[in-house]
């Protein structure tokens, strides 16, 4: 089945093409091609199981530690192969780096949350280099202001979607290119989930980001592209309001009006 849309960008900052999955024999991503552009925000919506997490997941090779995953096709990061054998998954990661649906900060104070990453991967020299990277992290993140008077107290303590900035400050904290998101407000109470959908408006300014999500209204309120799936396959792409509004393919109507999920 062809993908009906617009797939592919002219300013493409991630390509993949012709992208199958299996998980042993059960084949999860079928020939799935998509482009997300510099700066923009595709989102990947379609009923569950249908392979979004999935197909995220390869983005940055999280799908890696999972044995029986098996992945061919092409997944290119402004037109490097991500999957190369000479490709370090370490620095990519810290390029286009992953959002997951639980908050999961570690145990240790929200500074050294948000410090980890640069320390990794030698990003600061200096404790106030340090220090610089963590206050403009939080911020970008809109966590700063709320926890600027306790930096050394532990990032578990904080509320849901306090914790879920802070992932997204530990993220931003390594300067990724592409951030992918995946269901980030599904554990969160409406007050937070609109606190992060603002948070990936600004962040669309500076990133490139792919968010999963389950709930349409949140495809139709952050992104500006949105990509249907539908048991495994692309079936759609398009310009989010076109999708939400006069979609092209029935699968995509169906779903879309509700008619399942
Ligand atoms: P979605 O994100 O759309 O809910 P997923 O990508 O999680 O879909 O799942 C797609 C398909 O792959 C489902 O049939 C699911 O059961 C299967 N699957 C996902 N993860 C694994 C795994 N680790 N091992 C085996 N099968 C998996």
């Amino acid at each position: 089945m062809k993908t009906v849309g617009t797939a592919f960008s002219d300013n493409a900052k991630m390509t993949m093409r012709n992208v199958d999955v299996f998980y042993g024999d059960k084949q999860a991503i079928h020939d799935v091609s998509l482009d997300i552009g510099k700066n923009e925000v595709v989102a990947m919506i379609g009923p569950s199981g249908c392979g979004k997490s999935t197909f995220l997941r390869c983005i940055n090779r999280m799908n890696d530690t999972i044995e029986s995953c098996r992945i061919s096709g092409e997944f290119r990061l402004e037109g490097q192969d991500i999957y190369d054998p000479n490709q370090d998954v370490v620095p990519l990661r810290a390029r286009v780096g992953i959002v997951f649906q639980k908050p999961n900060p570690f145990p240790k104070s929200i500074y050294d949350n948000v410090a980890y990453g640069p320390r990794v991967h030698g990003l600061a020299s200096r404790r106030s280099d340090l220090d610089e990277i963590v206050e403009g992290s939080l911020r970008k993140a809109g966590l700063w202001e709320e926890v600027k008077d306790r930096l050394m107290s532990s990032g578990t303590g904080l509320s849901g979607g306090q914790q879920q900035r802070l992932c997204i400050a530990r993220t931003i904290a390594v300067s990724p290119e592409v951030i992918l998101m995946d269901e980030p407000c599904s554990a969160l109470d409406p007050i937070a989930t609109a606190k992060i959908e603002e948070l990936i408006a600004e962040l669309s300014q500076n990133y490139t980001i792919a968010i999963v999500t389950h709930s349409m209204q949140q495809a139709a309120r952050v992104s500006n592209r949105t990509a249907y799936f539908h048991m495994g396959k692309l079936i759609e792409v398009n310009d989010t309001k076109r999708v939400f509004t006069n979609p092209e393919h029935e699968l995509t109507e169906a779903y879309i009006t509700g008619r399942f999920g």
